[in-house]
């Protein structure tokens, strides 16, 4: 089977490749792509503005759906049992528990994190971003099955701005009855609205732009500060 990849080649530069679509090795999962979101990060890969990225397949938060289980796979990461046709989440960095960093528990560090990610699509096992038809799931990287209840577009930004948000608000020791001001509802201030007022905090949101502001709302702000309202951002 064929499937294709988005594969930045240059700054600005994408070209849609096409390649076998690879049978999963011992551990490893291979996922039918079913929606793949675009993060900020996105447009700074694109860009050549990441510190790290470059050629590379484009895409990073998604949901895909199981078309193929290596041998030895039969639950998830969180010992959920999996089978073909079930929908999953991968976290698109590496956590290589082998490093100095993952050694200390610093899993966010760790030194291989992009090691999966940063690699052309030339290279095996070119499914490695979620533009794409299929993503390739490594043998030692996380993957958790979606409960049916979540539909597709809710779920898919799980494994970026979502899980990034909660890590940090629970790195932070954010309390209920605590007040949190975020700068900006864009994607990650949105999740990091609902995510705080979800843990008892009192969100405040400084954004100037109506339709973020309203989302903000929706997504859980109880105060706005309008910067269309001040002269400078000083004020
Ligand atoms: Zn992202
Ligand atoms: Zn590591």
């Amino acid at each position: 089977m064929k499937g294709r990849v988005a594969a930045l080649v240059g700054p600005e530069e994408v070209i849609v490749k096409e390649f076998d679509v690879p049978e999963p090795e011992a551990g490893a999962v291979v996922a039918k792509v079913r929606r793949a979101n675009t993060c900020g990060s996105e447009v700074h890969i694109y860009h050549h503005h990441h510190p790290l990225l470059r050629e590379c397949v484009l895409g990073h938060e998604f949901v895909g759906e199981i078309q193929a289980l290596g041998d030895g796979v039969e639950t998830d990461y969180a010992g959920e049992s999996v089978s073909v046709g079930d929908r999953v989440i991968a976290p698109y960095y590496r956590t290589c528990r082998k490093c100095p960093a993952c050694l200390k528990g610093d899993f966010n560090l760790c030194q291989k994190a992009y090691s999966f990610w940063s690699q052309r699509a030339e290279e095996f096992p070119h499914f490695t971003g979620a533009f794409a038809t299929h993503y390739y799931i490594q043998p030692d990287q996380y993957f958790y099955k979606v409960p049916d209840s979540v539909p597709d577009e809710v779920v898919a930004g799980a494994n970026c701005g979502l899980s990034q948000v909660l890590y940090g608000l629970h790195e932070i020791g954010l309390s209920a009855g605590e007040s949190l001001v975020i700068q900006g509802a864009g994607g990650l201030g949105l999740y990091a609205a609902a995510v705080a007022k979800d843990m008892g905090a009192e969100v405040i949101v400084v954004e100037g732009i109506p339709e973020r502001i309203e989302l903000a709302k929706r997504f859980g702000a109880e105060h706005i500060v309008d910067m269309r309202e001040f002269e400078s951002a000083e004020e």
